[in-house]
């Protein structure tokens, strides 16, 4: 691992469970967020540090985040130099964590933190994965739990990796898992399959969602299929194998409707013109354009993957300490 990879040249203790938060715009969440967990936490008596991350925030995310690390120990803040999206921001709180466990949370109190202790048993109990299964209620739009149920049923199908509607980024991974995770250096990473495909002992624990605390979500349409079609490509290379296949099918039916037009041009008929010719020729270019859209597809795939740019930048940090590590820091 490179050195840049190791934050944890602090003299802090090493905490039992770190919490880490992708924080995008949330700076009405900051602190009803950190008191719930902190609460509940320090109720069951387990050690802990809080890891936030802000994900570029352009509302006033990070000072919040500062002016709470001031009052309280537990808590660790890393600013990303821009918005990396949720993933990259996840990605960057794995990185920086440094407890024997690692819970992954949304920072608008949308998933429970009365569940966590739940969560913590079970990683004690030796389970080195504890995965969580959002219980649809009357609050999840009808659009969201169409979209998640569609997405992860052809998801399981095209790549083998099986994962169930209503999974999300909230779960506990062992220290184990994070470093697995972490070197797996996915460029496009798409942390709930990668952790599906890791393998490790896994149980799953169903959650009611919540509402919002405040604020508005931030997984616009696009962001949500940016992250939708990157899990695919990662996954699987089945789009590519399957423009194959339409290119034999098409082939075979073009070979079907030569045949026909040389038996009607043998029986002394009118050849049939334009109609047929350009039927073929239209569904061939068809078939051929989706196949070079696919290829394109991978290709720029390939070339991301090639350019190894880091999926994260650190612009600042708080509640580290006097020897943090030097800024800027990357993760490869
Ligand atoms: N988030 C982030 N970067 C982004 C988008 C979202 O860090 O580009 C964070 C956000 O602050 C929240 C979590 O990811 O803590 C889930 O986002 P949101 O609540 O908007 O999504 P939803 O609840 O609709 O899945
Ligand atoms: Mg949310």
């Amino acid at each position: 691992m490179p050195e840049s990879l190791t934050p944890a040249r602090t003299d802090l203790p090493v905490p039992e469970l770190s919490v880490v938060v992708p924080m995008y715009n949330e700076r009405t969440n900051v602190e009803p967020f950190v008191g719930a967990v902190s609460a509940v936490l320090g109720q069951a008596g387990i050690t802990y540090e809080l890891v936030l991350v802000d994900d570029g925030s352009s509302d006033g995310t990070w000072p919040a985040i500062v002016e709470l690390t001031r009052a309280r120990p537990e808590l660790r803040g890393i600013s990303l130099s821009r918005n990396f999206g949720h993933q990259g921001a996840l990605l960057a709180g794995l990185n920086h964590a440094r407890g024997r466990a690692v819970i992954t949370m949304d920072g608008d109190l949308q998933h429970p933190p009365e569940a966590l202790p739940e969560l913590v048993a079970a990683w004690r109990a030796g389970y080195k994965v504890v995965n969580t299964r959002r219980l649809d209620s009357e609050d999840t739009s009808f659009f969201k739990r169409f979209t998640s149920r569609t997405f992860y049923w052809i998801f399981s199908r095209l790549t083998g990796v099986t994962m169930e509607a209503g999974t999300s980024d909230f779960r506990l991974l062992d220290r184990d898992a994070v470093e697995a995770l972490i070197r797996l250096g996915d460029a496009d990473p798409f942390i709930r399959g990668l952790v599906s495909w890791l393998g490790f002992s896994t149980l799953t624990i169903p959650y009611q969602a919540r509402r919002r605390h405040s604020g508005v979500a931030k997984f616009t349409l696009k962001k949500m299929l940016r992250l939708s079609t990157g899990a695919m490509l990662s996954f699987s290379a089945f789009p590519l194998r399957l423009g194959i296949g339409i290119g034999f099918v098409t082939s075979a039916l073009a070979f079907v409707e030569l045949c026909y037009i040389f038996y009607t041009y043998l029986n002394g008929h009118v050849v049939p013109g334009w109609a047929s010719v350009m039927t073929v020729m239209s569904l061939m270019f068809g078939v051929l354009f989706v196949l070079l859209g696919m290829i394109g597809t991978y290709l720029a795939k390939v070339y991301e993957i090639l350019k190894k740019r880091p999926r994260f930048v650190v612009g600042n940090r708080a509640g580290y300490g006097d020897d943090a590590p030097r800024l800027p820091e990357y993760d490869r």
